[in-house]
């Protein structure tokens, strides 16, 4: 069974759901179909063609999406460059700023990307001991497209044209 990509009543992707879900969610008047599949549910009393994009009546607030911090995350933010010596390679490491021994937090505002050479050269050390200077202060992401629906790329035909466009 194919896979229903279920927007917010303002047309952002909110999340995808199983057809029979989504068949459930037109029925209770919640949604209306977008697109439909080539796919027909039968019963004894109805026919419902598939559907493969709804949409909520109602707007679902959410939270304001937040990048989890993991290294893939880190890497993509610093732009698989070493923040150290600039180096752009995919071998990396996270590096924590202020080191964990001396109470550095595994937070966006202390972990950069770092090649394994400097990784090494920095060892335990803080930035200004090691005069090893940053390329750039460390941030927090924002949620882009990409990271908020990229997974939703290339899975459905119907659903490109719902999607905002990725052009990371
Ligand atoms: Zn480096």
């Amino acid at each position: 069974m194919g896979a229903v990509l279920v927007l917010n009543q303002n047309y952002e992707p909110l999340n995808v759901c199983n057809p029979r879900r989504a068949v459930v969610l037109v029925d209770l008047g919640k949604a209306e179909v977008l697109e439909v599949d080539g796919l027909v549910f039968r019963s004894p009393s109805r026919e419902i063609r598939v559907p493969s994009v709804i949409r909520l009546h109602r707007l679902v607030k959410r939270p304001r999406p937040r990048v989890r911090l993991t290294r893939r995350e880190v890497f993509f933010r610093d732009r698989y460059t070493c923040q150290y010596c600039g180096v752009t390679t995919r071998e990396l490491t996270v590096d924590h700023v202020v080191p964990r021994h001396r109470g550095g937090v595994h937070a966006w505002h202390n972990v950069v990307s770092a090649c394994h050479a400097c990784n090494h050269r920095k060892g335990g050390r803080s930035t200004e001991e090691a005069r090893m200077p940053l390329h750039r202060e460390p941030f927090e992401p924002r949620a882009t497209p990409r990271y908020l629906f990229g997974q939703y790329v290339g899975v459905n035909s119907d659903w490109d044209k719902f999607l905002p466009v990725i052009d990371e």
